[in-house]
């Protein structure tokens, strides 16, 4: 493949792509507007080209061959959070997530950057996101270097500040990683508990089996309280969901490949995510493996079968008894529940269920925190402005808690709170919650 060219080849005739991923949904706009008010970075910026309509036209002139990646067709593209807003209201249908990871994915074919930066991104994209145990012993490396005082040294030397590239931003940005045994996964198998509804396999993620195992254990508890047998497949790894969002586009169907192979072993009725951008992902794999004669009707079968935890638990009302969490809360809607699998009532009607929770509703609540993958480590300062924005809306709330379903989310509006003095507000997953009402002390255990 020759990666010295800027621009695609001319296509005169045939489907709209971009090196072999479909773009032809450019051709669905109407160019009627509607999408602009919806988008943060035009809302932010003002600006047609970091809209909706514009980024659509920057697309559908590449995939022509009538534009180039210029640096500013590249600034315009990757301003995009990918967060969908466009796709919830766009009256004509136009599948705006797949138009911009296909011209993220082209962005990283023709700049693939330094020598550093692709060695950095195959260790996180390749190595560890792909290969679970070295994912863990990375996060506990990270543990010793937070917990042994080491963090606070290099941060007080300045020593951070001598670290290569994006490196500085991403100690920035590394979360408090927990003891080994609170990264623990959930047993292999939870019982149902009463009269049992179906058989469901658990995805426990990659980013969040090692920050949040708290969570995955919490949805395990909280799906066998509502009659789920819960297992958790053996040999499952990372979605692919974040090489997808980056550009990575093969690595992302090698991982749905590994991830279709683990699930399809459990025999379950569904697959159950409790992180947003892994779900809207997933539920993606039909399209994403179209074109694979030996995956594609397993994709679409596997697509089909997986569901929000919010989703599934929402279908019928919670089993009690219930104790009541005495706190008033408020809902950020994270962009792949809301936007990329049209999730708003369930986790509100979850929530409605809880005794003496009281839930004040957050102005833009399906507005990008910022978070958005690795947007806030590649984009901070758009992150920055779009994290400002949400926290004075959860500030006006008076909530003590802010309740999500996405680590990315909760990293963000955490970082974000105390950035703003107000670090006692809570930033808790759904499952969380529903785990404390069901008995757990705190929350997650
Ligand atoms: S995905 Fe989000 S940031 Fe990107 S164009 Fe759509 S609304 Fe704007
Ligand atoms: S709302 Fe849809 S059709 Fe209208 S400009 Fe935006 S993307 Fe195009």
């Amino acid at each position: 493949m020759d990666t010295t060219t800027h621009a695609s080849p001319p296509a005169a005739t045939g489907p709209l792509s971009l090196h072999g991923l479909s773009v032809e949904g450019v051709n669905q706009c109407v160019h009627c507007g509607l999408c602009l008010a919806y988008c943060p970075t035009f809302s932010e910026l003002g600006t047609e080209m970091d809209s909706p309509r514009g980024r659509i036209f920057i697309i559908k002139s590449l995939a022509e061959g009538r534009m180039s990646l210029s640096d500013s067709t590249v600034r315009h593209l990757s301003l995009c959070l990918d967060c969908r807003a466009c796709e919830t209201v766009c009256p004509a249908g136009v599948p705006y997530g797949r138009l911009i990871e296909a011209a993220k994915a082209e962005i990283e074919r023709d700049r693939p950057g330094t020598p550093g930066r692709r060695l950095f991104r195959w260790l996180n994209f390749g190595l560890l996101l792909g290969h679970p145990r070295l994912l863990g012993l990375a996060a506990s490396g990270a543990r010793f270097y937070q917990a042994s005082g080491l963090q606070r040294l290099v941060r007080k030397t300045g020593l951070v500040r001598l670290l290569p590239g994006t490196l500085p931003a991403w100690e920035a940005l590394l979360p408090p990683v927990p003891a080994k045994a609170e990264r623990a996964a959930p047993p292999p198998l939870t019982p149902a508990e009463g009269p049992r509804r179906a058989r469901v396999a658990l995805l426990t993620g990659c980013v969040q089996s090692v920050i949040f195992g708290a969570h995955n254990r919490a949805t395990a508890r909280v799906l066998a309280k509502n009659g789920f047998e819960v297992v958790v497949p053996e040999g499952q790894g990372c979605c692919g969901a974040l090489n997808a969002h980056g550009g990575d586009h093969e690595r992302a169907v090698a991982m749905a490949r590994q991830t279709i192979d683990a699930f399809e072993a459990a025999r379950a009725d569904a697959v159950v995510v409790n992180t947003s951008g892994c779900g809207a992902h997933m539920k993606a794999y039909g399209h994403l493996l179209a074109d694979d004669r030996g995956y594609a009707e397993r994709a679409a079968r596997f697509a089909a079968s997986v569901r929000d935890v919010a989703e599934i638990l929402a279908q019928e009302p919670l089993r009690g008894p219930l104790s009541p969490v005495p706190l008033t809360c408020t809902y950020h809607d994270p962009c792949h529940v809301v936007h990329g699998q049209k999730i708003k009532s369930e986790p509100r009607k979850l929530l409605a269920q809880i005794p003496g929770l009281r839930v004040v509703e957050l102005t833009e609540s399906d507005w990008c925190c910022g978070s958005a993958g690795i947007y806030n480590l590649t984009e901070p300062e758009m992150a920055t402005r779009l994290l400002h924005r949400k926290v004075s809306h959860v500030l006006a709330t008076g909530a003590e808690a802010v309740v999500t379903a996405n680590p990315g989310c909760i990293l963000q509006i955490q970082a974000g709170l105390g950035a703003h003095q107000a670090a006692a507000i809570r930033v808790m997953h759904l499952v969380e919650i529903l785990d404390r009402a069901y008995g757990a002390a705190g929350g997650g255990r």
